[in-house]
């Protein structure tokens, strides 16, 4: 939350931004849920209420412990644990979103990551999508899977299930969860007429440098997250 966003400001945002996983085209039904960091916490999605009846005083407040507050009958989203997990472990990110878009869900019932097939796959921090494996929705299981597979990403793929997206705020994590949604159905589309060509490493090693964004870096300069393993 920025200065400047109040909690009832953060909480309509998060509505909208649902709304808008449907209008664009990357979710469906009460599919999905969408978490945004707090001082204390984060303001997360409630489980199964559709996004249309959605009010501020629905989205559930969770603190760090995973003791949360919600208005009466509403209890937080199945998948508390990842978006909890994701936001703990990684500093950068300021929200999450979790959908369920056709072509992203195609690839990962296949089982495969999104390769290097256009240069925008930079966008996610690295030369892939990768796919976490499958493990049951809201599991920790889940959740560790996701961990992983987001290590050196900033989106991934979950096996038989969907996407996890990340960014700074949910503005630009909604950005990304629809670029990779693109990607998944460009890849979709080549596989139809062969096995596509791939760019190499370096070539999107030099897009993350011109978007300076070759790892997170702390403020002496020194790489904090690496972007790829060692
Ligand atoms: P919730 O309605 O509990 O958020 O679950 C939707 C979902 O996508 C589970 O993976
Ligand atoms: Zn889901």
């Amino acid at each position: 939350m920025t200065s400047r966003e109040t909690e009832l400001e953060l909480r309509q945002a998060v509505i909208d931004a649902c709304r808008e996983m449907a209008a664009q085209g990357i979710n469906q039904g009460t599919s999905g849920n969408i978490s945004v960091r707090t001082d204390d916490g984060m303001l997360l999605t409630p489980s199964g209420l559709p996004y249309d009846r959605m009010k501020p005083e629905d989205i559930v407040a969770m603190k760090w412990d995973g003791s949360w507050a919600a208005s009466a009958g509403n209890v937080p989203s199945t998948e508390w644990r990842f978006h909890l997990d994701i936001l703990r472990s990684k500093p950068e990110v300021g929200a999450v979103v979790h959908a369920h878009p056709i072509f992203c869900t195609i690839i990962a019932i296949m089982n495969r990551a999104i390769p290097a097939i256009h240069y925008m796959i930079a966008a996610a921090g690295g030369n892939d999508i990768p796919c976490a494996p499958y493990a049951q929705y809201g599991t920790a299981e889940l959740s560790q899977a996701a961990l992983d597979a987001l290590r050196y990403r900033r989106a991934c793929l979950l096996a038989h299930h969907g996407l996890i997206a990340t960014g700074p705020n949910l503005r630009k994590a909604m950005w990304l969860a629809v670029e990779v949604e693109v990607l998944a159905k460009q890849y979709h589309g080549c596989l139809q007429l062969g096995s596509p060509p791939l760019l190499p490493d370096e070539e999107i090693d030099s897009i993350l440098k011109r978007w300076g964004q070759y790892g997170l870096r702390d403020n002496d300069g020194a790489l904090k997250i690496p972007l790829q393993p060692s």
